[in-house]
């Protein structure tokens, strides 16, 4: 039973994040009649809100855009009777059954399951014309954007190995593309790297640090200095992505939740279960590998088939 506007409430099904992990979830979860209660996190939609056109995405075969195709997952969560709320989980305990999730560090929820789909946020370098003209012609997803720009010069930064596997991605559907490496080498496995510098349309620039991306309604360039000689250069692209890796959402759960190294949570190969029973996680935040809307989707389909099996098992013993 649920109690809205006290301090503490009951509820059988809690899913942290709104983006397709856990849109899906709740989809699956309230047509399975969990009663599932939503926090929809800073962002409702998650990273597809600062995605334009999403093509690869199966059921829109002219396309859509990523903010509009989340207002989709929303409605069709809602219409099986979601409980979608605005709200950022703050801090949780699940050292204890049921498990404790506090919401803008004022408002408790005791969870009989959890499902977390908070997702992962692309890091970015900081400048303000990357800011500016995000989502018109800056990405940092090249798997998503990068067939827009088919036939044009693009840059991609960084050196690890999502950089150089969509910098060769790139370069099979661009005319040119620039890697932009900050040291004299690069972080990316031998093998991938061996790639990059055998791909005759990539040209790395080694030592080198973005000073702005050009453009005033799209990208038109972007302006790169060579660290070591000081030398400036203008690069004529259209399309300007940024691949320094990923940060996991899961600051809240440090300590409570297993995870790897850079902190994305450990789940059971094959399921979405967590080292604590009851809590699931779907969606980015345990997949630093695929990291797409659809794979996202087709886990938060998985926490929430786990996360009935689960309850159904608790009703049985209670
Ligand atoms: P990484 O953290 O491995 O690499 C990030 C890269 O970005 C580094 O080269 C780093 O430079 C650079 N960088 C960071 N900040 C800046 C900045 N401000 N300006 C310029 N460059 C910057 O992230 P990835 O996303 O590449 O990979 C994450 C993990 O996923 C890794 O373990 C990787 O091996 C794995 N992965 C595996 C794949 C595969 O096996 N097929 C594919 C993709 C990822 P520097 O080196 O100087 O620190």
């Amino acid at each position: 039973m649920t109690t809205e506007n006290t301090s503490t409430e009951k509820v059988e099904l809690l899913i942290i994040g709104a983006g397709p992990a856990g849109y899906t979830a709740a989809i699956y979860a309230a047509r399975a009649d969990l009663k599932p209660v939503m926090y929809t996190g800073i962002q409702p939609g998650g990273q597809l809100m600062i995605t334009t056109d999403v093509e690869n995405y199966p059921g829109y075969p002219d396309g859509i855009m990523g903010p509009e195709m989340m207002e989709h997952f929303r409605k069709q969560a809602e219409r099986f009777g979601t409980d979608i709320r605005f709200g950022v989980a703050t801090s949780v305990d699940f050292s204890r059954h049921p498990h404790k999730v506090i919401i803008d560090e004022e408002h408790t929820i005791l969870a009989d399951a959890v499902i977390i789909s908070t997702g992962a946020s692309a890091k970015w370098l900081g400048i303000e014309s990357e800011q500016k003209l995000n989502g018109h012609g800056v990405s940092a997803c090249a798997v998503c954007d990068g067939f827009f720009f088919r036939g044009q010069d693009v840059a991609i930064v960084g050196a690890g190995d999502t950089a150089a596997e969509e910098a060769t991605y790139l370069a099979k559907l661009c005319k040119k593309v620039y890697m932009i490496v900050r040291r004299g080498e690069m972080r990316a496995s031998k093998a991938m790297q061996h790639r990059v510098l055998n791909t005759p349309n990539i040209e790395v620039l080694w030592n080198s640090e973005t000073l702005e991306v050009l453009g005033d309604q799209t990208v038109t360039g972007a302006k790169v200095k060579n660290i070591e000689t000081g030398e400036v250069r203008e690069l004529a692209i259209e399309g300007f992505f940024v691949a320094i890796g990923h940060q996991p959402n899961t600051d809240i759960f440090k300590g409570q939740l297993d995870m790897d190294e850079q902190g994305y949570l450990i789940t059971v190969p094959g399921t979405t279960k967590t080292n604590i029973s009851g809590v699931f996680a779907s969606g980015d935040v345990q997949d630093k590998n695929y990291r797409q809307a659809v794979t996202a989707a087709g886990s938060g389909c998985m926490a929430a088939l786990d996360a009935e099996r689960f309850l159904g098992a608790m009703m049985h013993k209670v």
